[in-house]
């Protein structure tokens, strides 16, 4: 598998990064997971977004699906678009109302548009597949339905946690995995909410527990000492750890 970071930014787009947004290719199959603030300009660096195989979203706060509406926009107003049904789009259970009223501004226009025409919705279940690519969702701790993603294709493993607080059902989705694709979204101070977000720490020790081989972070908010987060992480876990940057490729 090949990794893209469309974005990495934590909680809102920052001066260097759109927010939550990862391109990742798998033999065929080409998959997003999430499209956050900022990501659906820099997907177009890499492909043309009508070639995609599915859209994944682990949850839907604005800065993992904000994007899903430029999303919309391409795919059905694109003047030279090119035949083909919906795309389908994996997510939480009210993926379908959420987006659309992302999308359209009042009860009139939502009438007449579910989007159903562009994508074909299909909340999370029981685990997948989209060609090759076999994809496992777990719920995780967060503030609303939220999911962390197992993607394995050809022996290769990479888990993306979401948005999520420490938790088992993380370290178990995670467990064994190749690449460990964690949020960290704070430094670890004994204030911060519970159920929310990790700190450096809480990656390093979920990536440990997990036995994974390798730890990326991402989702660190532009309020957040990055380098912090980071020495926290390899503090507690002594596998090659680093902080993603948007445009970075990660082989899995
Ligand atoms: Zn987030
Ligand atoms: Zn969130």
């Amino acid at each position: 598998m090949l990794l893209t970071v469309l974005g990495c930014s934590g909680s809102v787009p920052g001066p260097e990064s759109p927010a939550s947004g990862y391109l990742v290719r798998a033999g065929d199959i080409t998959v997003v997971l999430d499209l956050g603030n900022g990501t659906f300009g820099a997907l177009q660096r890499y492909l043309d977004p009508f070639y995609l195989d599915a859209l994944i979203l682990s949850h839907l706060h604005p800065d993992h699906c904000t994007d899903v509406s430029a999303m919309t926009v391409y795919r059905r107003y694109h003047p030279r678009r090119p035949r083909g049904g919906p795309l389908p789009l994996h997510g939480p259970t009210e993926i379908a109302q959420r987006l659309a009223a992302a999308y359209a501004p009042d009860a009139a226009e939502r009438s007449v548009t579910d989007l159903s025409d562009v994508f074909d919705f299909r909340p999370f279940g029981d685990p997948f597949r989209i060609g090759e690519l076999e994809v496992c969702a777990a719920p995780v701790d967060h503030v609303c339905e939220a999911y962390a993603l197992r993607l394995s294709h050809a022996g290769w493993t990479l888990v993306y946690s979401g948005d999520t607080g420490p938790c088992p059902q993380l370290v178990e989705i995670a467990t064994g995995a190749d690449v460990l694709l964690a949020e960290a979204s704070w430094s670890d101070r004994p204030d911060n909410p519970r159920g929310i977000h990790l700190s450096g720490r809480e990656a390093g020790e979920a990536a440990a527990a997990a036995g994974v081989s390798r730890l990326l972070i991402t989702h660190v908010p532009p309020w957040t000492d990055a380098e912090q987060v980071l020495s926290e992480a390899k503090a507690a876990f002594d596998g090659p750890t680093e902080l993603v940057h948007p445009g970075a490729h990660y082989d899995i």
